[in-house]
Order: C-alpha cells, then structure tokens, then sequence
C-alpha cells in the first residue's frame, strides 16, 4: 500500500501539526502519546516516509531503535519506574491506527495499562511529563 502523506505523524514531522516534543535528531522525532496507556508513555517516529517496519530502511531502523534506547532509559528516570514496555503495531490488522512507523515506550509493563488510544489526556499533564523527560535526556 502506498504511504499516505496526509496522515497525523506526517503533518508533525512538516511542522503542520502540534506535538510536545521531548527530542528530535537528524532522523527522529519523539514526542507524548496524547491518548496514553500509562502515564509518561512517549512515541518514537522516525522521520522517513514508511508506513510499517518492513517499509523503513534499515537506516532509519537503526536511528529509531538508538533513539528508543535514549528513550526508555529517560522515562524510566523521568516517571520513576524500574521498567518500561516497548510496542510497535505493524498494519492496522495489528491496531496500528496510524499509518507512519513508530514505536511506543510505555512505562512499566502493558499488561494492565490503559486501553490502546482510547482516552486524549490532559494537555498541562502531559508537558509536565515532558518537561521531566527533557530533563532525564540531559
Ligand atoms: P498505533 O495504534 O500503534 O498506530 O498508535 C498510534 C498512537 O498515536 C496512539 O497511541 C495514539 O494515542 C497516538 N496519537 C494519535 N494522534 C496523536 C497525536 N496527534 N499526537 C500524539 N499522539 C497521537
């Protein structure tokens, strides 16, 4: 299936949609989940057009999972937890609900979290985690 450039994570990578943002590199963006599972929980995108894995480079591969492991170790700091999950959906017949690869870091475990984006969070809350995160990235 052809990447549909009109999706959400697209818009934020051109700067035409809003994100709190927690880190951006050459390749990556990552950002808070604005309907989290658990408090804290954070997206990796990479910012090459791909829909699912198999889609990106094994570049862009790469720079994701670099900025993943940046990532988990800053909101386990940031939210004070021992572990963190990370996700990543591939196709919607796997609940992926939108079509740009990223990957999920939810602290703690997912057995147990909040429903998949079901519920949006407040705004204030959110910049809070991220100010906290920011700050654990150094
Ligand atoms: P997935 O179902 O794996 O594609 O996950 C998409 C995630 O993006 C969900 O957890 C949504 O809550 C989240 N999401 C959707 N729109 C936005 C947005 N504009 N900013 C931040 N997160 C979003």
């Amino acid at each position: 299936m052809s990447y549909d450039n009109e999706n959400i994570f697209a818009k934020i990578i051109r700067g035409e949609f809003d994100c709190i943002k927690v880190y951006e590199d050459e390749n990556t963006i990552a950002f808070m989940d604005i309907m989290p599972q658990a408090d804290g929980h954070t997206l990796v995108i990479a910012k090459e057009s791909a829909e699912t894995l198999p889609d990106l480079s094994d570049a862009g591969a790469a720079a994701c999972i670099k900025t993943v492991k940046k990532i988990v170790e800053a909101v386990k700091t940031a939210m004070g937890v021992s572990a963190a999950t990370v996700m990543q959906l591939n196709g919607a017949g796997a609940g992926q609900s939108v079509p740009h690869i990223h990957f999920h870091v939810i602290p703690g475990s997912i057995l147990g979290a909040r429903p998949h984006a079901r519920e949006m969070e407040d705004q204030d809350k959110l910049k809070g985690f991220a100010e906290k995160i920011i700050t654990a990235l150094g």
